[in-house]
Parts: C-alpha cells; structure tokens; sequence
C-alpha cells in the first residue's frame, strides 16, 4: 500500500510540473455575463444541517430526515426529460480483489424465478448458480394453485438447491372468507412442499379497502394467514414499505429522481409522495404485526426498508425477535457507508440474511460479482449491483459507486446460509455438502 502511496504522490507532482506553472495568458479567462456562474444566480449548495445547541463541539448527532419542502422542486419545475447520463467511468485506479465465486455456498433468499416449470428451467438455474458459487435459492414466484403444483412437482429433483415459496395474494380479501381460503391454500402448499410464503409490497401500499384506505400488515384478516406460517413453522418473506426517496417528491433534489425514475412528463410510478400512505404508517403496522404474531417468524426483505435509518432497524431487530431482515436491493446504499454499517452488520450479525432479488437472467459481472465483493472485500469505491438500469444505463437505484465491508469469515458465513439455515433446515444437509466438496467445511 505504502508503494501505491508514493507512486500517487509522484504523479500528482508531476502533473503539478505540467499545468501548475502555466502562465496566465494560457489559461481560459473567466466568462460573465447572463446564465454564467456568479455568485447570484449559483444556485444553492446542500450544507449539512447544523447541530443543535445542546450538542457539544466534538460530539456526534443524527441529523433529522430532510423535510418534504426541502426535497421538493421549485413551483412550476418540469422534468428535464427521459435521458439520464450514463455513470461516469471511475478515473481511480484501486486495488481491485479478483472475485467471481461465493467464498462460501451462499443461500440467496430473494431470488424472483419465474416460470420454474420444467426441468430445463431448473438445470440452467443451477448451472448459473455453480457458476457463481450459490448454494441455493429461494424461488419467491412459486405462486399459487396450479402454478404452484407445478413449480413443485417439476422442483422435486432439485430440492436440495431451490426452495420454492408461497406468493401471497390478496386478491378477494374485502369478500366474506378470505382469510379462511387463502390460510387453508397456504396449508396446502406448505403440505405439498412450498418452504414459505412470500408478501410483496401489496400490503401496506397496494391492496385497498372498499372505502380506497390501505390495507396495512396489522388488518385482523391477516390474523390466520400469519398463524398459519407459525402452525407450520415457515418463514414469511415479507417486503413492506418503499425506497425512501419514493415517499418524497419527484424532483432534482430527489436522488431517485436523479438516478432516472420518473424522467418522463407525467411519470410517477412508484412514487408515494401524496399518493400512498406516509412511511411511517406502514412502518408502524408492521411492528404491530410483528408484536401480535410472536411465533410466526418474518424474514423482512431489503433491511425491512430501513436502509436510510440504522437507528430504526436497531429498533424494529431489538424489539421484535421474530424479526429478521435480508440485504437484497439495499448494498447500493449501505455500501455508501461501509464502516457503519460493517459495524451494524457485526452487531446483528445473527438476524441478517444474504439475498439479492435477482433473477436467472442476470449476470455475473454487474449483478452477483459486486455482492460478494461488498460482503467479503476492503475493495473500495466499486460500481454496484444495478437492481434497475435506465434506458442510458444508468442505474436506477443511484448514480454512485460503493465499498465493501469485508466481512470476517465467521460473519460471512452466518449471512452467507447459517441464518437462513434456520428458517430452511432441509437445506443444511445440501449446504453442508457443498462446504465439504470446497474443503471450507
Ligand atoms: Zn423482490
């Protein structure tokens, strides 16, 4: 590293010897005039919001969130259109660890694999999970009824690597007897072999009620489809809530915005600000239905959302021991503050599950290799996994790069299967077998 070092110095220098000493005569004078950059019309810079009073100089303090005004554009703004520059190549030149397997056979507990009906499917899943040193997945899109069976029956040869789950529908819950039909297909699937079920967003910001509120997780008509997790012991897969920077208005002060949603006239798919429920309501039914549910174990995707507020996500893993959580679609924001959340990662290091919300048709180099490098490299400043890309390539999650969090052995190895390992005991004996066949037992 220290030779790294010195070679930098010596390029900064020289570069120094190159332009520093221009005469002035050669540099471009500065221009004025109107739409030039002059201390009027330079627009607002983002500071840091300023401690209270009450903190002393040296301490440190949690900024609040920024307030809806703050984000919002100014009156009469219009988007500035689809195109989004594509990310800039980095200019650095860092250590990069050379990296493309799993260190260990991973279980990626968010993968979205539709259409698994036939042995094909199955087979080239696993061969692209050989390929990049995946142990297993959970196949969120087992469905229901006869997609499910299935999915099932033609999964039977590969149980050993793709558990297949449940998906939750809402579909009929404001007629009489839903709770019962749905708890009495999730008894059936479970019977048939489904490892769990899976809830997409639709609670707390999809389905409605005839009166057009929100349906949030805490409805007592979920009551027996929770129970009926816990009957039978499986895990429910649940993501509620949102990106933060969808609940805020659209707008250039909205880093979602800035990434590339929402660029066309009109478009606010998505976005929450006005529309949907404020976060906080749905964050709050979903501690509710932790509490009322104390047996029925809830594996909340994405950080259960809570990515931008650690404090939070301490809470909501503190209070509630049913809870746990998995990293999928957020290690573009936490590897924007690796340190800490290093530090989070050791603390809750037996309540965090790897997952990726991939899908068969993703590829190594953008999307599995940049998880394994956050969770078991120092590599730093690296492009991340694009969960969406704009038109112009831009990943729609952020236009920035991340660091790893290199993660020691032992921990990785808990996010890696051994937490998911609990909630998918069938899996051990595969896993298992696949540590000992890389001699990493
Ligand atoms: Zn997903």
């Amino acid at each position: 590293m220290r030779r790294v070092l010195s070679i930098l110095v010596l390029i900064v220098t020289v570069s120094c010897v190159a332009d520093c000493g221009a005469p002035d005569a050669q540099r471009p004078q500065p221009r004025t005039g109107p739409g030039q950059d002059t201390a009027e019309n330079r627009p607002e810079m983002p500071v840091e919001p300023k401690a209270p009073q009450t903190v002393k100089e040296g301490d440190v303090w949690i900024p609040p969130m920024p307030s809806m005004e703050s984000i919002a554009p100014s009156p009469g703004w219009v988007t500035s259109g689809p195109d989004v520059p594509p990310m800039p190549i980095t200019l650095l030149r860092l250590p990069r660890t050379n990296i493309s397997r799993a260190k260990f056979p991973a279980i990626d507990f968010h993968v979205h694999a539709r259409g698994l009906q036939t042995s094909e499917a199955y087979e080239s899943l696993i061969r692209l999970m050989d390929s990049i040193g995946m142990g297993a997945i959970v196949n969120l899109n087992g469905g229901t009824g006869e997609d499910l069976d299935a999915a099932l029956r033609a999964g039977e040869p590969y149980r050993d690597r793709v558990a297949n789950f449940i998906t939750f529908s809402a579909e009929g819950i404001n007629e009489p007897g839903w709770s019962e039909r749905f708890a009495a297909e999730m008894e059936r699937a479970f019977k048939a072999g489904a490892r769990g079920m899976k809830v997409a967003k639709t609670l707390g910001q999809g389905a409605k009620n005839p009166d057009g509120t929100f349906i949030q997780a805490d409805d007592p008509r979920l009551d027996p489809i929770w129970a009926m997790a816990a009957k039978y012991d499986r895990p429910v897969m649940i993501h509620t809530s949102d990106s933060i920077g969808r609940f805020y208005p659209i707008g250039p002060k909205n880093e979602r915005y800035e990434a590339g949603l929402w660029r066309r006239p009109g478009d606010t798919e998505g976005n929450l600000y006005r529309t949907g429920p404020p976060h906080e309501v749905i964050e709050k039914a979903r501690e509710n239905m932790h509490r009322k549910h104390p047996k029925t174990r809830f594996v909340n995707a994405h950080m259960a959302m809570l990515y931008y507020d650690p404090q939070k996500l301490a809470h909501l893993l503190d209070t509630y021991p049913n809870a746990d959580v998995e990293i999928s679609a957020t290690v573009q924001d936490l590897g924007r503050a690796p340190r800490m959340w290093r530090d989070f990662i050791l603390e809750y290091q037996d309540r965090i599950l790897f997952g990726t919300d991939g899908n068969p048709n993703r590829n190594a180099d953008d999307f599995w290799t940049p998880h394994w490098r956050y969770l078991e490299t120092y590599d730093e400043y690296f492009y991340h996994p694009a969960q969406v890309r704009t038109e112009g390539g831009s990943p729609g999650h952020g236009r920035w790069n991340i660091s790893g969090v290199g993660l020691p052995d032992s921990v990785l190895r808990k996010v890696y299967y051994e937490n998911a390992l609990r909630h998918l005991p069938s899996l051990r004996p595969s896993i298992e077998k696949q540590l000992a066949a890389r001699g990493s037992r």
